[in-house]
């Protein structure tokens, strides 16, 4: 219950690593709350996020553990989809 109640809310994406003849990016995206992640995309044949985990900066804002935990892999899409309707690709590749 305590889990479904997190909300995460985007606040920033920066690109932290990329091959892009194989359309494989990795981004740092920073959550309003503090915490962050660091997620993992497959732009072809469409942006499609692949792997997320929390970077361990921050104890979880979900479990609030503050080492590795899966918490945000239920976030994902919702993070994803931040990610999606904020063109957050656009802005932190430049594009
Ligand atoms: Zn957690």
């Amino acid at each position: 219950m305590k889990k479904m109640s997190y909300k995460p809310s985007v606040d920033n994406v920066i690109k932290a690593g990329s091959n892009e003849k194989e359309g494989l990016y990795e981004f740092i995206v920073h959550l309003a709350d503090g915490s962050e992640c660091r997620v993992f995309y497959n732009r072809f044949p469409k942006w499609q996020l692949t792997n997320i985990s929390r970077l361990q900066k921050n104890p979880c804002p979900v479990c609030r553990k503050d080492f590795i935990c899966r918490c945000m892999e239920s976030f994902a899409d919702n993070i994803g989809q931040q990610i999606e309707e904020g063109h957050w690709f656009e802005k932190a590749l430049g594009e």
